[in-house]
């Protein structure tokens, strides 16, 4: 059997990191199994529909680094790919459901099915569509029904729900799930606008697009039974299921938007690598190995294995993918990142400096950092002379002796052949053996003069990256300024 999945999102907004989750291991599941992945558009409610959201979510993909093989952009031969515009086929696969007894028409107003639920609540019965009173096809009779139906009469086609008995299937993830059929509603498929509902049109276009494997988030498994249901009423073979766990804050709640960012767009923004996110989300929820962490987009395809999903909901650990992007942060070529950097510093109103010179201070910095754009003010002093001094550091190392013992250094490094790293190193070393002096009572001076800060990278490699110029007007401007 061929595999053949698709992510199936309502283009209600913006991508959830979840559904880019859903997305990815239906995309690795594919990939791994050298199957298609399959984008299709579930837009048949119209209430909740935006406009945008749809390019906006094969945008959001396509940052992450993956593509679908068909979609209402790509085409494909199970087309069309946005369920609006297979309206039709519903309407066809709702008379083959009615003709063959598993689904009816009801002609209930809102009014009547408000005081039915009302009723059940006030005995403490679950709401529930109580076929043996309302108005449909079967309290009404065939004569009736046909009648209201050659009048037009507003009405839904309901699927006709067992009413004892187990629906039973087995998941991937969650091994063999069973629903009691009392407590499962008969839902509409075919709304009073002619539009079917998300299960009959999704379990039609799973048939028809021949997908062989459902994978969706878990607030999908109480939809399953009905849409087993649907499979038995066509006479169909279902899909495989699996069903992965929800993504939880850390306080095991639902991640939502209250609790911080939920967009792929909000991680972009904040200067996620989108390597960084799909390891992540990858891995909330399933990990091939105990100890390793990072992956990249070749390795979760070569592991990814469903029956490896966990059936716990996963946690959504802000602060670790923080780490993981600095982990990728630093295993690029800081070449390679430079003009992202450039970029970023354009809205600094720093001097200019040229991409050899960026990818340096990357180098300089970003073990210390987990963003790109932190460089700009974790290290203001590598663009710019220092702005404040930071007076406790201040205070601390520099003492009315400190100038004495720092003013030969600006003669030491100007006769200096090399302005390197190593060579300062060498050169100071050399300076303190001399005054039997600790490497300390030099370096801190130093650290405070050129760059202001307590903080940053090795002082040597941040004087050679300065160069010999910048560092020795740093120096002179200090000391002519401090006494
Ligand atoms: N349209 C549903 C959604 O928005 C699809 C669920 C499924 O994959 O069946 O997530």
């Amino acid at each position: 059997m061929s595999v053949r999945v698709r992510f199936a999102p309502s283009p209600t907004g913006f991508l959830h990191v979840g559904g880019l989750r859903t997305a990815l291991y239906n995309y690795l599941f594919a990939r791994h199994n050298g199957g298609k992945c399959i984008l299709r558009i579930e837009d048949t409610d119209q209430t909740r529909y935006v406009e945008s959201a749809e390019t906006a979510l094969i945008e959001a993909c396509r940052w992450a680094g993956f593509e679908f093989d068909e979609s209402p952009e790509k085409g494909g031969e199970f087309g069309p790919y946005r369920q609006s515009e297979r309206t039709d086929t519903y309407k066809k696969y709702s008379k083959i459901l009615l003709e063959n007894g598993s689904a009816y028409y009801a002609f209930d107003t809102s009014e009547d099915l408000d005081k039915m639920r009302e009723r059940q609540q006030k005995s403490g019965l679950a709401p529930k569509y109580d076929r043996s009173i309302m108005r449909n096809q079967y309290t009404l009779g065939e004569d009736e029904t046909a009648r209201l139906i050659a009048t037009d009469e507003p009405r839904v086609v309901r699927l006709k729900v067992p009413i004892t008995g187990d629906i039973r299937f087995s998941d991937i993830v969650r091994g063999e799930v069973v629903f009691a059929a009392r407590d499962i509603d008969d839902q509409i498929l075919l709304k009073s606008d002619g539009y079917p509902t998300y299960h009959l049109a999704n379990v039609v276009d799973d048939h028809l697009m021949e997908i062989s494997h459902v994978i969706r988030a878990e607030e999908w498994l109480p939809s399953t039974p009905k849409h087993v249901l649907l499979y038995q009423a066509f006479g169909w073979e279902s899909p495989k299921f699996a069903h992965v766990p929800l993504l939880l804050n850390p306080d095991k709640t639902k991640m939502s938007k209250r609790h911080g960012d939920v967009f792929v767009d909000d991680f972009k923004n904040k200067g996620f690598f989108p390597e960084a996110l799909v390891n992540f989300v990858a891995l909330c929820g399933w990990n091939p190995s105990s100890e390793r962490e990072i992956y990249s987009m070749n390795e979760l395809i070569e592991h990814f294995a469903l029956e490896k999903v966990n059936k716990a909901g996963a946690i959504f650990d802000y602060k670790k993918l923080e780490w993981m992007n600095s982990q990728y942060l630093r295993s690029y070529e800081p070449i390679e990142l430079a003009p992202e950097l450039l970029k970023i510093l354009d809205s600094y109103a720093y001097p200019k400096v040229g991409v050899e010179y960026a990818a340096q201070v990357i180098g300089l910095l970003r073990e210390r950092i987990n963003f790109l754009h932190d460089i700009p003010t974790f290290g203001d002093y590598m663009f710019t002379r220092p702005l404040a001094f930071d007076d406790e550091y201040k205070s601390k190392h520099w003492k009315p002796e400190t100038k004495a013992n720092i003013t030969p250094l600006l003669e030491i490094f100007t006769s200096l052949q090399e302005f390197s790293h190593q060579a300062l190193h060498d050169v100071v070393q050399e300076y303190v053996a001399s005054k039997q002096m600790a490497l300390k009572l030099i370096i801190h001076p130093l650290r405070l003069m050129i760059t202001g800060k307590q903080v940053g990278a090795g002082m040597f490699e941040t004087m050679s990256i300065l160069g010999r110029e910048e560092v020795l007007a740093r120096m002179k401007s200090f000391l002519e300024n401090n006494p």
